[in-house]
């Protein structure tokens, strides 16, 4: 075993796995890139147990992402670190948990509010019940809703804040790493928001300013395009393919120029070759943002597209895939 793999099989939950693939010779195993590197000893665990393995090598961006080309090839095939999102005969998910504690005192200390709402990816978000007991101990009055498409209350994805919705919280404290999904969540329940890091014990409130500005130059250079490229990812749950539709019938009522453009991935070799202003992408908003520079400037949201075409307000951006 290579160094770190103890880490693995500690953070990955492979009970009641087994039991759903006894009747299995191949399996699929589909990682995300992160996790890639503890292929090798995911394989030897697996054919030690007796089964043979092959490997998608797609990035897996998260649930939305199933090879379905594996798939076909394999008995059943274990989608890694990620919560079901589209429920598809075969596929079986195997969550990634992180063991962590909070430091209450900490969060004493730097929240302002007692009334909070507890939101987190799903690493973290599978022991929420045990943190809101302790939080409560010490006075804050926490809150923990179910939010759709998703499996732990609390939960949240880059595309998805159900859990927020309606929320009566005074405040959101976001426990995981990253600002991606504090920023989400600030947009979408404009609540202050509390980014907490367990593994390095850093707290932060955050600022969605800088990153609305951003965003409102990228709607600014959209308002003066005459023809956009449309982009549908063909990934299972990314695919929106109606939106898209919506979208073309709104710029062609504007005089603008729209093609819908179906492709697996989003990136500049698809979008390279074509002569558009710019693009609009349906799919996975993290590739609109992180990736923003790396398409020249040139790619929007679905909302942002359109409040450049006047017919949504930049007062109710957000992210949110329902949106
Ligand atoms: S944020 Fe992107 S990668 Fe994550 S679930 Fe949504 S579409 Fe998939």
């Amino acid at each position: 075993m290579v160094s770190g793999s103890s880490i693995i099989f500690d953070r990955l939950d492979f009970s009641s796995i087994f039991d759903k693939i006894s009747s299995a010779s191949i399996l699929g195993v589909q990682i995300p890139d992160g996790l890639k590197f503890y292929a090798i000893d995911i394989a030897n665990f697996l054919r030690e147990r007796g089964f043979e393995v092959i490997f998608s090598g797609k990035a897996t961006y998260g649930a939305c992402d199933i090879d379905m080309e594996l798939l076909r090839e394999v008995d059943f095939l274990l989608h890694f670190a990620h919560t079901e999102m589209v429920n598809i005969d075969r596929v079986i998910y195997v969550p990634y948990r992180i063991e962590y504690d909070v430091d209450v005192e900490l969060l004493k200390e730097n929240l302002l509010e007692r009334k909070i709402a507890l939101i987190g990816t799903a690493s973290y978000s599978w022991k929420f019940e045990k943190i809101r007991s302790a939080l409560e101990k010490e006075g804050f009055e926490v809150e923990l809703r179910e939010g759709t498409g998703v499996e732990y209350p609390g939960q949240v994805l880059g595309c998805n804040y159900s859990c927020l919705k309606n929320t009566e919280s005074k405040a959101v404290l976001f426990v995981g790493d990253g600002e991606f999904h504090p920023i989400g969540a600030s947009l979408y329940s404009r609540k202050r928001v509390y980014a907490y890091s367990p593994l390095s014990n850093e707290i932060k409130e955050v600022n969605a300013e800088e990153f609305l500005k951003r965003r409102y130059l990228a709607v600014s250079k959209a308002m003066n395009c005459e023809s956009f490229g449309i982009l549908v990812s063909t990934k299972i749950g990314q695919k929106r393919l109606e939106l898209a539709k919506e979208l073309q019938r709104i710029a062609l009522e504007r005089g603008k120029t729209a093609e819908i453009i179906l492709t697996d991935e989003i990136n500049p070799s698809v979008t390279d070759n074509f002569r558009f202003d710019a693009h609009v992408n349906t799919a996975c908003p993290r590739v609109t943002f992180d990736d923003y520079s790396r398409f020249g400037g040139k790619i929007i949201s679905p909302m942002e597209f359109k409040i450049a075409l006047g017919v949504e307000d930049f007062d109710r951006y957000s992210f949110e895939f329902s949106q």
